[in-house]
């Protein structure tokens, strides 16, 4: 995984300390978060300078929002700017509620109507992860 520092100056976002303590929080997540995850995590900072990072990084197309259907918005990190991994797929667990980042699974080549651009996609799979299916 590339650095806060360097996925901020490539996407042309200036660097300020708290910036880059959100986005390396964001960067341990590695994989779906939320922003009352964010909060919990990061309770010494302020909510607004939280959620208006959140948008800069949405904004610039660092953040994916994945609406999984549990009423708050999730969030994963793509940093690669690949037309592609606009496409990529999420998984949310029926039991356990976990939404998964699949970053290399993407529906790219799933056939549309012709004239039809997409610029991105909302998938969510449903279903019971591996550690649930243990049980
Ligand atoms: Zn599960
Ligand atoms: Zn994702």
């Amino acid at each position: 995984m590339k650095h806060a520092e360097d996925i901020l100056t490539e996407a042309g976002i200036k660097l300020t300390a708290m910036r880059i303590l959100i986005l390396k929080e964001i960067i341990n997540y590695n994989g779906v978060f939320t922003l009352a995850d964010l909060e919990l995590q990061l309770d010494t900072v302020d909510k607004s300078t939280i959620f208006r990072t959140l948008s800069l990084l949405l904004e610039k197309d660092l953040l994916h929002e994945i609406d999984d259907g549990s009423g708050s918005k999730k969030y994963c990190l793509c940093t690669c700017h690949e037309e592609k991994h606009r496409l990529h797929v999420h998984f949310t667990c029926n039991l356990c509620q976990k939404t998964y980042c699949f970053k290399d699974v993407t529906i790219e080549h799933t056939p549309l109507p012709e004239a039809f651009q997409v610029t991105g996609a909302n998938i969510v799979f449903k279903g019971i992860c591996p550690e649930c299916s243990k049980k």
